[in-house]
């Protein structure tokens, strides 16, 4: 008889929302931002969250981000219930499983593109010399090889971002989340982006999870999941 754990059973989803639920405030004035999202997402997808403003998007990516916990219903990650964790082993899972990519590329200013994506191996404790290897690797990965040490503003917001992309993969993350990535940048440059993390997916096998308003920019993904009134739907595959 197969049981959960014998080895040939399936692995789980990488990725699953049953029934999530989550309501802000108390009382009268709470209201529900989620009202029971199921969904799971694979390895190796690439899925784009669409749906107007309000819907939920955000507060679903909070919750597969580690940054917020559903009212009601469970977050599994790899088949591990995550609101049950400590907080602690839910930082963990944040920093080595996740890696986050922002509209506004939140880089620091005054420091190189080499050392915005040391960053993370540095709160990692990882030595000098390791961490100065992984992250020009990284830097490589998004073609910008040269520009190590030039600094945000020496850049332009296409170059920017790839930083930011560089400093969200030099840990290997399983996940990319990456909310609205190319809602900073003119359509052309929007593309190229795209362009680099359907590479990091296929070649990688980052899994990636992505809100965009633009149809154009989702069109890149394998499939879309809508929001709409705190409800999710997929449209299952795009091609
Ligand atoms: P979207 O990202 O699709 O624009 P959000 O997830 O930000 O949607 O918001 C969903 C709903 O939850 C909205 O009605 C929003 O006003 C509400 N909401 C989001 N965050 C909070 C919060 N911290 N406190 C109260 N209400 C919130």
């Amino acid at each position: 008889m197969k049981t959960p754990s014998s080895p040939t059973a399936a692995p789980p989803p990488l990725i699953e929302l049953q029934g999530v639920v989550k309501t802000y405030g108390q009382g009268q004035a709470s209201m529900q931002a989620l009202r029971g999202i199921d969904l799971r997402i694979e390895r190796g997808d690439f899925v784009a969250v669409m749906g107007p403003s309000g819907s939920g998007k955000s507060t679903c990516m909070n919750i597969l981000g580690c940054l917020d916990t559903p009212t009601s219903g469970c977050y599994l990650f790899e088949g591990v219930e995550v609101g049950a964790l400590p907080r602690n082993r839910r930082a963990l899972l944040r920093r080595h499983y996740l890696g986050f990519v922002f509209q506004g590329f939140n880089l620091l200013n005054r420091t190189s593109a080499l050392e915005n994506v040391e960053l993370p191996l540095v709160y990692r404790g990882m030595p000098a010399q390791q961490r100065h290897a992984r992250a020009m690797r990284a830097l490589e990965t998004v073609g910008l090889g040269g520009w190590a040490g030039h600094t945000p503003s020496e850049l332009s917001g296409g170059q920017q971002q790839r930083v930011a992309i560089a400093r969200a993969i030099v840990t290997d993350p399983k996940v990319l989340l990456a909310d609205e990535p190319t809602g900073n940048l003119d359509s052309a440059r929007g593309i190229e982006i795209m362009e680099l993390l359907t590479a990091l997916n296929r070649d990688k096998g980052i899994t990636i999870v992505m809100v965009t308003h633009e149809p154009d920019m989702a069109d890149f993904a394998s499939r879309t999941i809508r929001f709409r009134d705190g409800l999710a739907q997929s449209n299952g595959r795009n091609v």
